[in-house]
């Protein structure tokens, strides 16, 4: 499965279109009984009575899990190359886009 969203570049802070690849191996079972005869790693979705699994939230799940933790744009560039001499550039500062969207959840939630 493979998807792209917009996800914040840890360099230039803005949107970053990023592909998205996870590898989703999903047994559907009826009984979740039957899960021990899957392998010890196996993913597994347990049918309700109507024989029907809440598939987006299970893909949403393998595609968090696939998210990387520093996105950044293919060919970003921020500042200016510098021509002359060998100016020292300093790294940027990555942040943890976990850490970036639980602050901004906890700006919004107190206004
Ligand atoms: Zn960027």
């Amino acid at each position: 499965m493979a998807t792209t969203i917009n996800l914040i570049c840890q360099r230039c802070l803005e949107p970053a279109a990023t592909d998205i690849k996870a590898d989703v191996q999903l047994w559907l079972l009826r009984d979740e009984a039957r899960a021990d005869r899957l392998p010890d790693d196996a993913d597994f979705l347990v049918l309700d009575e109507d024989g029907r699994i809440d598939l987006a939230d299970a893909l949403e799940d393998e595609l968090i899990l696939a998210l990387p933790l520093a996105p950044m744009h293919e060919n970003c560039v921020v500042y200016p190359v510098a021509e002359s001499e060998d100016a020292e550039v300093e790294a940027p500062k990555r942040e943890n886009p976990f850490e970036v969207l639980a602050s901004l959840k906890g700006r919004t939630e107190k206004e």
